[in-house]
């Protein structure tokens, strides 16, 4: 259907559903690039009136976003519980995880960002040196369906605590949340600050390519493959958030009760559609049969779907036949199903699956699978288990378990990733400080903490002369005596090693 509005030009309209029972929710415009033009265009007039606010004004801004949020909280739950069909429990935790990330970049900003004195040394001490923090001025955010509030969250939150304008294309699957967001901030400020463009790929294209001067991409390696190129285009910088194939790895002395507990959780957890969720785990032999044995009888206790549900199906309906195809490819290179198989898998709905002795050139050992399934590999030692942790394209999160906390550091220290969980899984996801992003295909940059709002910003330095050098080398008149007098000074300064 072809439609115009007022407002912003939209080509057409396309309808989400449940995943849960196919019902149509909502139907939203599928926003071209006029469109998409219009509204870049509003956000970098608020976005000078947003910068201008300065730390304290932006904070009370934020602050009162993140009230009306929570004070309608339900609203926002139920509308992720439908369009992802993810259990309302899920939904609010997401929800409860986001606004503390909100909360600490509105309150770190300033603290972070403002402008600090750095010093010049001994040779500048006529400089008086500064480094502040400005906003870019636009970001184009650019999400995924899996966690449609938290994901997105972690992008827009540290740019607007940065004094950017953003506009964000959500996931085609979930763009009622983002509507949803965007509402409330509209309650709290009558500025387009935060503005949304709801669509698909064709949606996130003309983001990137109408000017904004910073794009935050989250989704698939592929998809960020595509991205980059297209930001190469006008060298609009990038953060890329990316896919995971995250490893598990239990030692001998590990705890195999919380290990087995965690294993569960992290694979199966929201159906397995979890970036940094546990997609291999490598366990040392002696405890092998143990930990495969609890973490079988945890995952016997999941309610896939229905009124209890552990988790619900898969939301992207396309996900069951990559897991069927990850299962099937398992099976025939000489893995065991110890738990489910092809079989668990049903159109939508996945039951769990523990997959064992996997080979490791398999498509469930070396791709994100992205379902309920974990594969648990024997390992001879901890090494080795580093190794193969180590052995994918992918390096977003990892795991250690251990109850020596000197082998869980040293192992961490080891792990190529953006992350290390030791004694948990996603342990991290919920603490404003620390940073989080992956490295090789997980992709590049920073979202939370101050490398998340740093990530937003650009650097600016500023060197005051404060009064003449006593050498005076910044100057085509330079005298005999000041070169001598450096020619003196550089073994002094730089002769010792
Ligand atoms: P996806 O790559 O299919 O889509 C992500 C977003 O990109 C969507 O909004 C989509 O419409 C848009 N898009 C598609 N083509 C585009 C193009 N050419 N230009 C601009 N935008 C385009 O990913 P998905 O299926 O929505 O999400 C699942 C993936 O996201 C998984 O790989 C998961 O691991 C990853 N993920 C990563 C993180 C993280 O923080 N690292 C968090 C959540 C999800």
């Amino acid at each position: 259907m072809t439609l115009t509005s007022d407002d912003q030009s939209v080509a057409t309209t396309y309808t989400t559903v449940d995943p849960r029972d196919g019902t149509p929710i909502e139907s939203y415009p599928v926003v071209d690039v006029a469109g998409v033009a219009a509204i870049v265009e509003r956000a970098h007039e608020a976005a000078a009136w947003w910068a201008g606010l300065g730390f304290a004004g932006r904070r009370r801004v934020l602050g009162a976003w993140k009230a009306a949020i929570a004070r309608d909280a339900q609203g926002l739950v139920a509308t992720i519980s439908r369009e992802t069909g993810k259990p309302e429990g899920d939904a609010l935790l997401e929800v409860m995880l986001t606004l503390g990330h909100l909360d600490w970049a509105a309150k770190h900003a300033e603290p972070v960002l403002r402008r600090r004195r750095v010093k010049a040394g001994l040779m500048n001490y006529n400089q008086h040196a500064s480094v502040g923090y400005e906003p870019y001025g636009v970001v184009g955010v650019i999400g995924p369906w899996n966690y449609p509030f938290y994901t997105p969250m972690g992008s827009i939150s540290y740019a607007l605590a940065a004094g950017n304008a953003v506009v964000f294309k959500p996931s085609e699957l979930t763009p009622g949340t983002a509507v949803w967001i965007a509402g409330k901030w509209a309650e709290v400020c009558d500025r387009p600050v935060l503005q949304v463009a709801t669509g698909d790929g064709g949606t996130g294209r003309a983001l990137v390519a109408a000017g904004v001067d910073k794009v935050a991409f989250t989704g698939s390696t592929a998809t960020a493959k595509r991205v980059m190129a297209a930001c190469a285009e006008t060298l609009t910088p990038l953060v890329a958030e990316c896919g995971g194939k995250d490893a598990l790895i239990v030692a001998r002395d590990a705890d195999l009760d919380a290990a087995a507990d965690f294993v569960v959780f992290g694979a199966m957890g929201n159906a397995g559609q979890t970036c940094v969720g546990v997609e291999r785990v490598y366990v040392e032999q002696p405890v092998a049969e143990a930990l495969t044995a609890k973490v079988v009888e945890r995952a016997k206790r999941i309610q896939a779907g229905g009124e209890s549900a552990t988790y619900g199906p898969m939301t992207l309906p396309s996900q069951a036949q990559v897991v069927s195809r990850h299962v099937a490819d398992a099976l025939e290179k000489g893995g065991t199903a110890v738990y489910g198989g092809l079989d668990s898998v049903g159109d939508r709905l996945v039951t769990p699956i523990v997959l064992a002795d996997v080979p490791e050139d398999s498509d469930a050992v070396c791709h994100e699978t992205f379902g309920p399934t974990v594969v648990i590999n024997t390992v001879a030692s901890i090494d080795e288990a580093v190794e193969r942790a180590n052995a994918t394209d992918y390096g977003l999160g990892a795991s250690v378990f251990t109850r020596d906390t000197h082998l869980g550091e040293a192992t961490a220290a080891r792990l190529r990733s953006g992350v290390v969980t030791i004694n948990s899984v996603l342990g991290f996801a919920a603490v404003g400080a620390l940073p989080f992003g992956g490295v090789k295909g997980s992709g590049f940059g920073r979202i939370h903490g101050a490398d998340g709002l740093r990530e937003f910003s650009t650097p600016k330095s500023i060197a005051r002369q404060t009064r003449k050098a006593a050498l005076n080398l910044l100057s085509l008149e330079r005298s005999d005596r000041d070169m001598h007098l450096v020619a003196k000074l550089l073994p002094i300064l730089h002769g010792k090693g």
